[in-house]
């Protein structure tokens, strides 16, 4: 690990003014930073630990919405009343990622931030990787590439996002509200995070030194009808390699408003919206739910060794869906 300072935020302001300066990264958890720096794929020349900044606070909104402080702890978020009463399908994803030791001290401004879990990415003997080394090429694209993209993948990266919590927010029409020096700012979870094209080392629509503050959640009627189903090569303590945010709003039988996400699947989490479009004014039926599973992986592209996962995504919508159903 090369050298690095270290310092503690006073305030948000202080904070925002150490994060901007070159070579500064900020330190919430520091499950995935720490890990990466230890590896010597990230080399940080200033760490800002923000984990004491007063922004882990969980609060219901006006108009029925909730508001989820960036430093909220993964497991904070998913045991928290109004999260397991108004937002079951955020609790359920969040429970199904990583283990309750590393959500205990993982949060959510974190958890959008990881990086992907690409074998060559994460392994710096690789000498191909452009988010790693830009310019450099991308050792999956004819490598080893069981877990990777299948949507929106380039020629430069087929990386995958691998945050299970993220493809819940996706589905749930979340805000990323963000602090930098130039004011406040807020994102739609959906445009957060950007495909690979010919930067894939940009990840995201943040800013450097721009801090997330919090989550915001809109009022969701997709209480009753909700499921997030997680397909991967263990039953615990392993990355998606797809995973399915299902939620429904279903009346009188028929079907008002649906989404469905996917994570494992694409540089960033993936809303099936041609899916979720033929579901609208349908029955809660055997016959919608097949042609939904079958639009949902419309359009996907397989690398040499992920084409399973194609067959595998459809499949798992439709089970999703049959859960969210119930
Ligand atoms: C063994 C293992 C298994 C895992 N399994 C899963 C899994 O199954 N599913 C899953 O979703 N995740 C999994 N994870 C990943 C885990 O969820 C992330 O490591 C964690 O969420 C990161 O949060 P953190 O607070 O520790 O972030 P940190 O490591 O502190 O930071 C991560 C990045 O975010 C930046 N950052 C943090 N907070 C902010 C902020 N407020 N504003 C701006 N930038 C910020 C940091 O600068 C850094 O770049 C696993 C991790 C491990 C180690």
């Amino acid at each position: 690990m090369l050298p690095f300072s270290y310092t503690r935020a006073a305030d948000g302001d202080a904070a925002i003014a150490a994060g901007a300066l070159p070579g500064a990264k900020f330190l919430a958890g520091g499950t995935n930073l720490v890990d990466l720096m230890k590896g010597g794929v990230e080399a940080p020349q200033a760490l800002i630990d923000i984990s004491r900044l007063p922004l882990a606070g969980i609060s219901a909104l006006q108009q029925g919405g909730v508001r989820i402080g960036a430093l909220a702890r993964n497991s904070d978020t998913a045991d928290h009343p109004v999260i397991r009463s108004r937002y079951p399908l955020l609790s359920r994803a969040l429970l199904s990622g990583a283990t309750p030791q590393l959500r205990n001290a993982a949060t959510v401004g974190g958890n959008i931030l990881q990086r992907t879990r690409c074998h060559y990415f994460y392994d710096p003997g690789f000498q191909m990787c452009n988010k790693r080394n830009p310019g450099s090429g991308c050792a999956a694209l004819e490598g080893h590439n069981r877990m990777h993209a299948l949507f929106g993948a380039s020629a430069h990266c087929v990386a995958t996002h691998p945050s299970d919590m993220c493809v819940a927010l996706s589905a749930l029409d979340a805000l990323v509200r963000l602090r930098s020096a130039a004011g406040e700012r807020a994102v739609a979870m959906l445009d957060f995070h950007r495909l690979p094209g010919d930067e894939p080392h940009i990840e995201t629509r943040l800013v450097p030194g721009e801090l997330i503050v919090s989550v915001d959640l809109p009022a969701s009627s997709f209480v009753k009808h909700c499921a997030y189903l997680k397909v991967r090569d263990r039953a615990s303590f392993a990355f998606a390699l797809v995973s399915v945010a299902i939620a429904l709003d279903v009346r009188e039988g028929l079907i008002h408003e649906a989404r469905i996400a996917m994570g494992g699947v694409a540089h960033k989490p993936w809303r099936a919206f041609g899916a979720e479009q033929l579901l609208v004014g349908a029955p809660v039926d055997a016959a919608p739910f097949a042609e939904a599973a079958g639009a949902a992986v419309e359009g996907a592209r397989a690398l040499k060794h992920n084409a399973f996962k194609i067959d595998l995504a459809r499949r798992a919508v439709l089970r999703a869906l049959r859960i969210a159903q119930s």
